[in-house]
């Protein structure tokens, strides 16, 4: 059976065009630098992102916990978003492999971190403390929503966090969904960073990989602690084809993504019992509630909907998030509309 599957897009699979692109991909052992594909689709990151050199790494993960491991010595403390995915759902990765102590901070509602709480985290020269190197960001939002930050606002968290010598870090998974939302360039988006990932194997639909950004020096070590994590792969062009698929052909249909989410939204909103966020979607993600009185649980709800062929992700009993992709189509969200409905009839 065809799923309809708005769990994630992650679930993406690569289209015809990458698979045909991997099959024919010129590759080398990357480990020497020696992958043609590997490093065009550096030099493409990197000139996309307006910043001296880029790393193809294994998984968002992966990129931002080499970010971490650049920035930070152990014992030295990174400010993070309390919602954010590098302090909930990256495994604690910069506290066991790094000895790196995160600081978190609470995500506004709009996906922000409040200026003068950054300000507040940051520690004061003192034997009792930590010394701060860091301050991470999260464009989109995933969990507030897949709201993006602006323009201006990373401007002023790249101003205060350089004036007080922190470098800044954007865990940029869907910076592409952020850039096209706003119809700004991600290179402006990601211009005061001192370093940055993004995620091919998301929206972009490429099977794996993402990609670490920032100046060369940086690169260089982060390339080093690359090979310790035993992320140096050998003919990975094969991979590496498919990304550069994604930044050629995958970024500017972003907007169809976002306007299906709109539909699947307003669809859904008519429905007795579902409750959308206020503002959802931002993005790729429409985030809802289960009023009270409604007859089911998500968990029945789910299985309802897989019967039917349509799989979606709850995120409580009570909570769902709905994530629209490149392998969602008109009648898909017409269908998952219907199904709710008829769930909750
Ligand atoms: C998915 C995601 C990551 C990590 O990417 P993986 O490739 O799944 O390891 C990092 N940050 C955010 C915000 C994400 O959504």
């Amino acid at each position: 059976m065809e799923f309809i599957d708005l769990r994630s897009d992650t679930v993406t699979q690569p289209t015809p065009e990458m698979r045909a692109a991997m099959a024919s991909a010129q590759v080398g052992d990357d480990v020497f630098e020696d992958d043609p594909t590997v490093n065009r689709l550096q030099e493409m990151a990197a000139a996309m992102l307006g910043k001296e050199a880029a790393l193809f790494v294994a998984s968002g993960t992966m990129g931002n916990l080499l970010a971490l491991l650049t920035h930070c010595q152990r014992g030295d403390e990174t400010i993070v978003g309390d919602q954010s995915h590098i302090y909930l759902n990256e495994a604690g990765g910069m506290s066991a492999l790094g000895g790196i102590h995160p600081h978190p901070v609470r995500n506004q509602a709009d996906g922000t971190l409040a200026l003068e709480d950054i300000r507040a985290a940051i520690q004061m020269e003192d034997v009792h403390h930590t010394i701060t190197r860091l301050v991470c960001i999260e464009n989109t939002q995933n969990i507030c929503g897949g709201v993006p930050l602006t323009v201006d606002y990373t401007r002023q968290v790249g101003e205060l966090a350089h004036a007080n010598g922190l470098s800044l870090h954007v865990d940029g998974a869907r910076l592409f969904n952020a850039a096209v939302a706003q119809n700004v360039s991600a290179q402006e988006l990601v211009a005061p960073a001192d370093s940055v990932m993004f995620c091919l194997s998301k929206g972009l639909a490429a099977p794996v990989g993402s990609m670490l950004v920032g100046t060369a020096k940086f690169i260089k070590r982060a390339r080093h602690l690359r090979k310790m994590v035993g992320g140096g792969m050998r003919q990975v062009g094969v991979l590496a084809a498919a990304g550069i698929v994604s930044l050629e052909s995958m970024i500017e249909r972003l907007d169809e993504d976002h306007a299906r989410a709109k539909r699947l939204a307003e669809g859904l909103s008519q429905v007795k019992g579902i409750v959308i966020d206020k503002g959802s979607p931002h993005t790729n993600m429409v985030y809802f509630d289960l009023a009270q009185d409604a007859p089911l649980n998500a968990e029945q709800i789910m299985n309802k909907l897989k019967e039917r062929g349509i799989l979606v992700g709850p995120e409580s009993y009570t909570r769902f998030r709905l994530v629209t992709h490149c392998w969602i189509d008109d009648a898909g969200v017409e269908r998952t509309v219907q199904a709710f409905a008829d769930a909750l009839r």
